[in-house]
C-alpha cells in the first residue's frame, strides 16, 4: 500500500526505541509482510509479524528482494548478517505497524466514515464510495481489508489529495475494536447490522455488540437501526445518534418497500415523504441501502440528487475469478475496481497461480485520478516492471497517452473495441492473463472471447476460504511437524493444478495424488512440491521417474519390480514411501514382511526411504479410540523395526484430517490433510473451517402444473392442488445422485430451499418453486452455504467425499479469491 514519503529516519522516530540505521533517508511507500506479496522491494518497509509464520525468518529472503528496511523484535536478528539492512527495533511489530499507521492518519483533517457489523461492510462501503465519489476525492479499504493488520495498511493509503476515506473494521475477538477505533479515529460511524458471524472468540451477541460500538466511542455522528441494538443504554455517549428502521420513531421511518423491475424504498424524514429506487430486491440490499441512505441525508444530500444516485448504485463484484481460456490460457477476471491498490493485489495472485512461464495483464484507464495522473501510470509501469509481466495491454485514452512510461513491446488501443478489433490478430496461448478493467470499460466483452463457454453448471472454489482452512490446520500443528496434502481425485473433486499451485505458494511440504497421471498433469502445470504416488505398478514406474514422482511401495512384490526398473535406468537413491499395514487392511506391508522388507532395503542402494506411513481406519469416531490406539502403537513398533535396520532416518506419518483434531499424539514428522482442507470438519462441519465449493446451476424453463399432472419420468412427480416447476440444468450425469429425487434433495433459489420433484433426470431436473418469485435464466444453488454439502450427503446416506468426487468433469470448476 502507498502513500506520499516518509524518510525511514521520521519512521524510526515515530514508532521505535532503538534502531540500527546504515542509511538515513531511505524513502519508504510501502508498508509490507509476506515475502510473496513485495511489488517494490527498494522502497518497502518490511514489518517481521509472528502469528502464523515468523516473519523474522524471512528477512535473508526479502533482502534478496531488494528490501532494506526492517522492523523488527528487539534481540531476534543477527544484525551482523545484514550490513546492508536498517533495522528499527520495537517490542510488538504489529502494534508498531498500526502506531505508524495511526501518526499518518492523524496527519490529515479530514471525515472518515468507519464501518463495522457482521455483513453488509463491504458492501455499504462500496456503495458509499460510488454514492460520494463525485464530490469527494476518497481513500477506502481495498477488498475487505478490515482486521487489524488491514484497517492499518487501509489507513497507509491516505494522501494529501483526499477529501474523505471509507474504512472497514473487523473483529474477532475481545478487546481488539480498542485498537482499531484508536488508528482509524471515525469522524462518522455506520453499524450494518448484527448477525452470527464470526462469534466464537465472544461470550455472547451482546458482549460482541458492545465491542463493535466501541469503534465509534469518540465519533460525531453513527448511524444504526435500533433493530441491532436491544436497548439505547448500550450506545456510545458522545456521538449523535441517526437511527432507521420500521419503528416511527426512527429518523429515517422506513414505511414501505415495493418490489417489482426496481425496489421502491419508501421513508419519512423530517416531516417529508422520500424514496429511493435500487435494482436488487434481497432484504439484506434493501437494508445496506438504507443505511448508505441515512449516511448521504446525514451528509446533507438532496433527496433527489440521492434518488438518481440510488438508481445508478451497481452490484459489487468483489470476486476475483479464474477461469479456463482458450488455447490452454488461464484467465484471471478481476472485475472488481480498479486502482493502484487493488491491482497489486491481483498481480499477487497472478504470481501465485504460476500454471503458465509466460504472463500478461490487460489493463484500463484508472478512472477517476483526482491528482496527478503521469506519477499513478508511472506506478503501474513500474508495478507490471517488477513484477516481470512478459506482455502488457493498456486499453483507454489515457493509458494510452502514457505509453511511453511502459516497457517497449507494450500495446496499446484507445477503446476496449479497438482491442477487440485487433484481437484476433494476437496470439494468446499457453499463458495466463490478468484483465482489469474498470466498469465503463465492459471488460466482460473482453473475457467472453478469451474464457470457453462456460456450461451453467459450475462448481465455485474458493480458494481465500481454502487458504484459510489451511491455515487453521496449520496452526494445530506444533512448527516442527510437515505438512503433506492430499490432493487425490481432482483435489476431492475441486480441480487439480489450482489448488496445487495454492498450496505450492503456501509452503506445504509434501503434495500425495492417488494415481501417476494425477502426478504427470501437477508437473506439467510446474508444480515442484515433491509429490507421492499411491497406487502405482509397472506399466507406470517410466512416468513416475521421468516426473520426479515418488511412488507408495506396499508390498514385496512392488519393491522387487521397482527396484530390478531402477537398476535398468540407472537410478540410485530413489525417493519411496513405506506403507505399512496396522489395521486397515488396505495395502501395506504386513508384520511377516518386515524381515525381508529390512534385508533388502539394507542391501540396496537403488533407494532412499523418503518416509513411512500408515493409514488409520477410523481416526473420527470415539467409539474405536481403543482400535486407533492399538493401530498407533503397531506403527510405532513396526516403523521403529525399519528405522533399527537402517542407517538414516526417514520421516513417519500416520495422521488424516480426523486424527489432526483427535489424536495430536499421533502426528509423528508430517500429517496427511485432506477432507478438513476443503471445509468438512471430522464431526460434521466444525465451526472454524469454511465451505470450499458451492455448486450452482440455472433455470431453464418455469412452467404451471395442475393437480392432475405428473412431473419427469415414470410420472413420480406431482404438486397436490397444482403450483409452479422450475426445470435446473443439472442431473445425474452432472453428479446430482437420482436418489435426490421426489423432495429428497433440496435447492436454494432466490433465497429459500425448495424441494426437487419427480425423479432426476440424466442431465436436468425439476423443482418446486409455487409461489416464488422466479425467472428463467435465475441461478440456483445445488449446495454451499445451504444446503450445506454434508447436509446433502446426510440425506441419501453416504459422506462428503462421495458427492464432491462424484461431480463429473463436464462441471466447469471456477476459482475465485475474494
Ligand atoms: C485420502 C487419504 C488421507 C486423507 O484423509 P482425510 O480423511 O480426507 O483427511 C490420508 N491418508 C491417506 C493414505 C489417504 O488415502
Amino acid at each position: 500500500m502507498d502513500s506520499q514519503l516518509y524518510t525511514i529516519n521520521r519512521i524510526a522516530d515515530i514508532i521505535a526505541d532503538r534502531y540500527r540505521m546504515v542509511r538515513n533517508d531511505d524513502e519508504i511507500l510501502h508498508l509490507v509482510y509476506d515475502t510473496r506479496k513485495i511489488n517494490e522491494g527498494g522502497r518497502s518497509l518490511f514489518f517481521a509479524l509472528s502469528g502464523g509464520q515468523d516473519g523474522h525468518e524471512f528477512i535473508g529472503h526479502a533482502c534478496t528482494l531488494g528490501v532494506k528496511n526492517f522492523v523488527v523484535l528487539d534481540g531476534k536478528v543477527d544484525e551482523g548478517a545484514y550490513p546492508e539492512a536498517n533495522f528499527l527495533f520495537v517490542d510488538d511489530t504489529l502494534l508498531a505497524l498500526q502506531q505508524l499507521a495511526k501518526y499518518h492518519r492523524s496527519q490529515f483533517d479530514i471525515p472518515i466514515i468507519a464501518i463495522t457489523g457482521s455483513n453488509g461492510k463491504t458492501i455499504v462501503k462500496e456503495w458509499l464510495f460510488q454514492l460520494l465519489n463525485p464530490e469527494f476525492n476518497i481513500a477506502r479499504s481495498p477488498k475487505s481489508y478490515n482486521s487489524q493488520l488491514g484497517v492499518a495498511l487501509s489507513l497507509w493509503q491516505l494522501s494529501s489529495d483526499n477529501t474523505l476515506a471509507i474504512i472497514e473494521a473487523g473483529i474477532s475477538r475481545p478487546g481488539e475494536m480498542e485498537r482499531l477505533q484508536d488508528m482509524i479515529h471515525p469522524t462518522l460511524g455506520v453499524l450494518t447490522n448484527i448477525g452470527t458471524a464470526h462469534s466464537e472468540g465472544f461470550e455472547s451477541d451482546e458482549e460482541k455488540l458492545k465491542e463493535k460500538l466501541r469503534l465509534f466511542e469518540k465519533a460525531k455522528q453513527l448511524i444504526v437501526s435500533p433493530k441491532y441494538i436491544p436497548s439505547s443504554g448500550m450506545l456510545p455517549l458522545k456521538p449523535s445518534i441517526v437511527t432507521w428502521g420500521y419503528r416511527d420513531d426512527c429518523d429515517l421511518h422506513i414505511i414501505d418497500v415495493r418490489r417489482g423491475n426496481y425496489t421502491q424504498i419508501i421513508a419519512e424524514y423530517q416531516g417529508s415523504r422520500i424514496d429511493i429506487q435500487i435494482v436488487p430486491s434481497d432484504e439484506a440490499s434493501v437494508e445496506n441501502a438504507v443505511s448508505c441512505w441515512s449516511v448521504l441525508l446525514t451528509l446533507g444530500y438532496e433527496s433527489e440528487v440521492i434518488k438518481q444516485r440510488m438508481m445508478a448504485l451497481f452490484p459489487v463484484e468483489m470476486r476475483l475469478e479464474l477461469k479456463n481460456g482458450i488455447n490452454n490460457c488461464s484467465i484471471i477476471d478481476d472485475s472488481y475496481s480498479c486502482d493502484v491498490a487493488s491491482l497489486m493485489i491481483a498481480l499477487n495472485f497472478l504470481q501465485q497461480q504460476n500454471q503458465h512461464g509466460k504472463k500478461t495483464v490487460i489493463l484500463s484507464d484508472i478512472p477517476e485520478i483526482k491528482g496527478d495522473k503521469e506519477s499513478v501510470y508511472s506506478r503501474v509501469a513500474q508495478l507490471i516492471k517488477s513484477n516481470r509481466i512478459d506482455r502488457f495491454i493498456g486499453i483507454g485514452e489515457d493509458i494510452s497517452a502514457f505509453d511511453g512510461l511502459f516497457e517497449r513491446g507494450s500495446l496499446f488501443y484507445r477503446s476496449t473495441d479497438e482491442f477487440l478489433a485487433a484481437a484476433p490478430g494476437i496470439d494468446f496461448r499457453d499463458e495466463s492473463i490478468l484483465l482489469k478493467g474498470a466498469r465503463v470499460f465492459s471488460f466482460e466483452r473482453i473475457s467472453k472471447i478469451l474464457t470457453q463457454k462456460t456450461h451453467d453448471t459450475a462448481l465455485e472454489i474458493n480458494l481465500k476460504a481454502l487458504e484459510r482452512n489451511l491455515k487453521h490446520y496449520k496452526s494445530k500443528l506444533k512448527p516442527t511437524t510437515k505438512l503433506m496434502v492430499m490432493v487425490k481425485a481432482f483435489s476431492y473433486g475441486s480441480g487439480s493444478f489450482e489448488i496445487a499451485n495454492l498450496l505450492q505458494f503456501n509452503q506445504v511440504d509434501y503434495l500425495a495424488v492417488a494415481y501417476p497421471d494425477e502426478g504427470v498433469t501437477l508437473r506439467n502445470a510446474g508444480i515442484k512440491l515433491p509429490i507421492m504416488v499411491m497406487n502405482v505398478d509397472l506399466s507406470s514406474f517410466d512416468a513416475m521417474v521421468d516426473h520426479e514422482l515418488e511412488p507408495e511401495i506396499f508390498s514385496l512384490r512392488q519393491l522387487n519390480a521397482f527396484l530390478a526398473f531402477l537398476e535398468g535406468r540407472g537410478e540410485k537413491h530413489y525417493p519411496i514411501h513405506i506403507k505399512l499395514e496396522t489395521g486397515m487392511h488396505r495395502l501395506g506391508f504386513d508384520e511377516v514382511d518386515m524381515d525381508r522388507l529390512v534385508q533388502l532395503l539394507e542391501a540396496t542402494d537403488l533407494v532412499q526411504i523418503a518416509s513411512v506411513f500408515s493409514h488409520l481406519a477410523a481416526s473420527g469416531s470415539s467409539e474405536h479410540d481403543d482400535f486407533t490406539r492399538s493401530q498407533i502403537g503397531r506403527f510405532e513398533n513396526l516403523s521403529g523395526r525399519l528405522q533399527k535396520g537402517l542407517n538414516y532416518s526417514f520421516l513417519r506419518h500416520l495422521s488424516n484430517t480426523a486424527a489432526i483434531d483427535r489424536w495430536p499424539e499421533a502426528s509423528f514428522d508430517m500429517v496427511r490433510l485432506g477432507i478438513g482442507l476443503y471445509g468438512i470438519g471430522p464431526q460434521g462441519e466444525g465451526s472454524v473451517l469454511e465451505p470450499v465449493a458451492r455448486l450452482k446451476t440455472t433455470i431453464s424453463q418455469i412452467k404451471r402444473v395442475s393437480d392432475e399432472d405428473t412431473v419427469g419420468y415414470n410420472r413420480r412427480g406431482r404438486l397436490v392442488g397444482g403450483g409452479t416447476i422450475a426445470t435446473v440444468k443439472i442431473g445425474y450425469a452432472d453428479g446430482y445422485s437420482r436418489r435426490f429425487g421426489n423432495g429428497v434433495g433440496r435447492m436454494m433459489v432466490g433465497g429459500r430451499p425448495v424441494p426437487t420433484v419427480g425423479d432426476i433426470c440424466m442431465d436436468m431436473c425439476m423443482l418446486d418453486v409455487t409461489g416464488l418469485e422466479v425467472n428463467e435464466g435465475d441461478t440456483v444453488e445445488v449446495f454451499g452455504e445451504t444446503p450445506t454439502l454434508m447436509s446433502l450427503a446426510q440425506a441419501i446416506d453416504t459422506i462428503p467425499y462421495e458427492l464432491m468426487t462424484g461431480i463429473s468433469q463436464r462441471v466447469k470448476r471456477v476459482y475465485f479469491y475474494e
